[in-house]
């Protein structure tokens, strides 16, 4: 017997060709083209997004700049832009978070809403939906496209939004649930790949719909719990949360950098290091959040280690040192973890060759009033001596001062020293399930 199908109201909101169409929105001569956004801008650099153009000539995300090339000839191509993408997702984002106080940040183009209580039903959450979007499209760009799904589940308004791209909304309900599971491929849904594609089949089922009718019993002998889940997410019952984009804050932040030779040669790893650091510092900053540890990872180069083609192969695999510092207090500014992140490599890097780097700051917390004022009444006083602590306040407010700098004129604008030689080294990057820096301004 099977609980009854979940009452709530969920929407899935997903941004077509994301990067793409922000690039197309940003640059006019590039609407209408088929356009790949690049991991980096080199022949073997990856097409990370495709312009729904590009798309429909058959380029994939996936291929390498020169197989879209072959593929699509006379598409172009730019490098990815990550700070663009995160300021468009927050315009973005903002408006939706005016329809729920319950919204999950999925991804950098993708949140799951919970709109139960606040519509009456499907009907008027789509109503609701079509007038967020046009307010997408005036407001932040005419070229902005988001495929909408709606259902009674997180599974099922995932399901939903896969459904028609680009600007489509559909609706699942227990009406049409069949209908539309019937005409669905296996691997059309989210959690089913090749490997359980195979077993399904094997098992005789050939569509969504009569996986959904198949025995509870008969799927979970071959899958075991996970054949329950699938049984009850294709049966419309939820069990999982829409998790708050305000409570849904990381756990951990990091950088982390496969180190060339050029720059071993060179002589900046200390340099990368900082930069890394830097580099997760204001983000974590921008969060409103402070680190009680940061660990540090550095993998060496061994002479004669080969990578084994085709394997995945962990950077660490070959040999490295990684370590933790434990601050004692919540620190944020960045001469503190800039400084224990070089005091750490000073200690363990002994000039050997070095083909990775990475940083993550963790122990994260948000300071509240309350906690501040308890800091500044307890803390301080146990560092005994007062000279320190006044020199701690003034780190503080440089390194707040230098956050304003880099807010107002970009990332380079000011930086220690010893990064002055750095030039393109540890770019930033964008996760795929990362959304963290992105809702900065709806934090505040
Ligand atoms: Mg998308």
């Amino acid at each position: 017997m099977l609980p009854p199908f979940s009452k709530k109201l969920i929407a899935h909101v997903d941004m077509n060709s994301y990067f793409a169409s922000v690039e197309q929105q940003a640059n006019p001569f590039l609407r209408g083209k088929a356009l790949g956004v690049c991991s980096y801008l080199h022949e073997y650099g990856c097409v990370i997004a495709a312009s729904i153009e590009a798309k429909r000539a058959g380029m994939k995300v996936g291929m390498t700049m020169k197989e879209a090339r072959e593929r699509v000839p006379g598409s172009v191509f730019v490098q990815n832009d990550p700070p663009k993408y995160r300021a468009v997702t927050s315009r973005v984002f903002t408006i939706l978070h005016e329809l729920t106080d319950s919204m999950e940040h999925y991804s950098i183009d993708e949140a799951f809403l919970d709109l139960t209580n606040w519509y009456r039903d499907s009907a008027e959450a789509a109503w609701a939906l079509t007038r967020a979007r046009a307010r997408i499209r005036d407001e932040v760009g005419e070229w902005l496209r988001c495929s909408i799904g709606i259902a009674s589940t997180r599974f099922l308004a995932k399901t939903a939004s896969d459904l028609e791209k680009p600007n489509g909304l559909v609706i699942i309900d227990k009406y049409n649930l069949d209908e539309v599971l019937a005409g669905l491929d296996l691997e059309d849904v989210c959690g089913i790949g090749s490997r359980i594609r195979k077993r399904l089949e094997r098992m005789g089922y050939k569509t969504l719909l009569e996986v959904k009718r198949a025995p509870i019993g008969n799927l979970m002998r071959v899958f075991g719990k996970q054949g329950l889940y699938l049984s009850c997410k294709l049966n419309g019952m939820e069990f999982e949360k829409v998790v708050n984009a305000r409570s849904n804050l990381p756990k951990s932040i990091g950088h982390s950098y496969c180190v060339p030779d050029r720059v071993n040669r060179e002589g900046k790893i200390e340099a990368t290091l900082m930069r890394l650091t830097e580099r997760a510092g204001r983000r974590m900053r921008n969060l409103g959040m402070r680190a009680l540890q940061l660990s540090i990872s550095v993998g060496f180069r061994v002479p004669g280690f080969v990578v084994p083609r085709g394997s995945f192969w962990s950077p660490l695999a070959g040999q490295g040192v990684f370590a933790t510092k434990h601050f004692g207090v919540p620190v944020d500014d960045s001469f503190s973890l800039v400084g224990g992140a070089l005091e750490f490599l000073r200690k363990e890097w002994k000039e050997e060759l070095v083909n990775f780097l990475a940083v993550t700051l963790f122990d994260l917390s948000r300071p509240t009033g309350q906690l501040c004022f308890l800091d500044q009444a307890f803390t301080y006083p146990t560092w005994n001596d007062s000279v320190n602590d006044r020199l701690g306040d003034k780190r503080h407010s440089v390194s707040e001062a230098m956050e304003m700098i880099r807010n107002r004129y970009g990332e380079q604008a000011i930086m220690f020293g010893s990064m002055v030689s750095l030039s393109n080294e540890a770019p930033d990057r964008i996760g795929f399930r990362k959304t963290e820096g992105v809702d900065v301004t709806l934090l505040q």
